[in-house]
């Protein structure tokens, strides 16, 4: 338990949030409206206690933070100043403060905890577009990489991860083209529902029944929205169908879908286009050919782990045997590029099994792996069964199948980060140099417009010259989606110049 007391300013939301980086979220009380800290010092309290004291003056902003343990036997005190311009606007020097708050109580608590924190300061979840700004400064490596490291305190390993990174994505994401656009088209059905998922995915069961009618307003959008881009003069680049498992459809359902999009859509300057077929047991012959006849470039077949006991826990139907399966038919009827995706950290798994997973896979040789580090994420079942995660091992695997992938020739290409990750960690996207799959860039990069389709999916429209994006989001719930589909390519007409 900690309680923390902030003098002179308010930022409640963002210092909880942070001191999350070293204390359970449930153990931190934050309180405000305290004029001095000598009431504080004298008071019995039974927890830490930080002390966080703001000043400006004369346009210097001073932060004193100071954390004392519970038998105020001891204290660590930082005190961190920084000088602001006298014409600085208040947005900037907000964003001023916050970062001089969060860096000054890091080098404190990084000494009194000493925890692995890779990341510093940094919370966004897309950091390699830090690097890429810096880049776009012309800064050289060197400087990158020491900025990276003493302004945002990353850990020299984390910042050289972005750099390279960062390198890799360049030729996709630069030059700009306004013109270009990617398609997202969500099949938000599953078979079941993973424990840890968050998506607006509806299990097939429960929802079987609105399949077709599903796709009946699927269509109705799909045609607004091609007519929209044609108006628009837009070039598309990738198409991405995800959701859910969009290979819960039936086939026929999968051809007419896929028929429905190349007749809609102009698709002379497509460069790749992606099925999610992430379940093995949504899988057949019949509907790998299809896709595979219908032009489908990428397909995505993920095991998450390898152990079956594993994979039960985690509410999938399918066992590491069906992935096998699955991904030897996609082969043999000709997919050059299949990713695999899986999580780090899930439920009772130890460095061996991660280890047994990793050696099934290098056996299939996917040209793209993706390694995810569980997150317990809002409203998933780990969530709400307030699951605690006691995998102090997490480093250690992450650190194992990057070793892994080196192994396999697989590159890192594409990161991001969530929040509520295990170690405060992240998602890599790796990739045999040359199969990167350019919609993950895109949609990380944020330099390219995403315009999305289906129930609950969110398009997102880029104006690179204003640096500014607009998310454009589809009503989540499915029966009001078809009710109401009408509507969504109105949202999208605003921001599409
Ligand atoms: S397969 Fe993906 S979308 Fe479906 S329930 Fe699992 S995590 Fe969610």
């Amino acid at each position: 338990m900690v309680k923390v007391f902030l003098i002179g300013y308010d930022y409640k939301y963002e210092i909880r949030e942070f001191l999350k980086l070293f204390y359970p979220a449930n153990s931190i009380e934050i309180i405000t409206d305290i004029k001095d800290s000598t009431d504080i010092l004298n008071k019995d309290y039974k927890n830490d206690i930080i002390i966080s004291e703001l000043k400006i003056k004369n346009n210097i902003i001073t932060a004193r933070n100071k954390i004392i343990n519970v038998n105020k036997s001891n204290f660590k005190e930082t005190i961190n100043n920084i000088q602001i311009n006298k014409n600085e606007n208040e947005t900037k020097i907000k964003k001023l403060i916050k970062i001089l708050l969060k860096s000054s109580l890091f080098k404190l608590l990084q000494t009194e905890k000493n925890k692995y924190i890779p990341w510093g300061i940094l919370t966004g979840i897309r950091p390699v577009k830090i690097a890429h700004g810096l880049m776009d400064e012309n800064k050289t490596d060197d400087e990158i990489i020491e900025k990276l490291v003493s302004d945002k305190l990353l850990k020299k390993e984390k910042a050289l991860l972005l750099l390279e990174i960062a390198k890799r994505e360049r030729p996709y994401v630069y030059p700009i083209d306004k013109n270009k656009v990617s398609l997202y088209i969500s099949i938000p059905f599953c078979p079941s529902r993973c424990i840890y998922c968050s998506f607006p995915s509806n299990s097939l069961s429960k929802y079987y029944k609105y399949k077709s009618d599903y796709l009946k307003a699927l269509f109705i959008e799909i045609n607004a929205t091609a007519n929209l881009i044609k108006e628009k003069n837009k070039k598309i680049e990738t198409i991405y169908i995800g959701g859910g498992t969009p290979t819960c459809l039936d086939s026929d359902e999968i051809s007419i879908l896929i028929g429905h999009i190349i007749d809609s859509f102009n698709l002379k300057d497509l460069k790749e286009f992606t099925v999610e077929a992430g379940r093995p047991d949504t899988i057949n012959i019949e509907k790998l050919k299809i896709l595979k006849d219908k032009g489908v470039t990428r397909i995505s077949i993920n095991p998450q782990t390898m152990n079956d006991i594993t994979l039960k826990r985690i509410g999938r139907n399918h066992s590491a045997i069906d992935v096998i399966k699955a991904y030897e038919m996609a082969e043999k009827i000709g997919f050059k590029n299949i990713n695999m995706d899986i999580i780090l950290g899930l439920p009772g798994e130890n460095i061996d099994m991660l280890i047994y997973t990793m050696d099934e896979i290098k056996k299939l040789a996917p040209n793209n792996l993706t390694v995810h580090t569980l997150a317990i994420k809002r409203t998933s079942k780990l969530e709400k069964e307030n699951y605690e995660d006691n995998n102090t091992n997490i480093v250690d695997m992450l650190e194992i199948s990057k070793e892994y992938c080196e192994n396999m020739g697989l590159k890192p290409y594409y990161l991001y980060r969530q929040k509520h990750m295990l170690g405060n960690l992240e998602n890599i996207g790796y990739a045999i140099p040359g199969n990167e799959c350019i919609y993950n860039i895109q949609i990380m990069e944020e330099k390219q417009s995403i315009i999305a389709m289906g129930a609950g999916a969110v398009s997102k429209i880029v104006f690179p010259d204003e640096d500014r994006l607009e998310r454009v989001p589809n009503i989540k719930d499915l029966i009001t989606y078809m009710d109401r589909v009408a509507e969504m390519p109105e949202r999208k007409k605003i921001y599409l110049i």
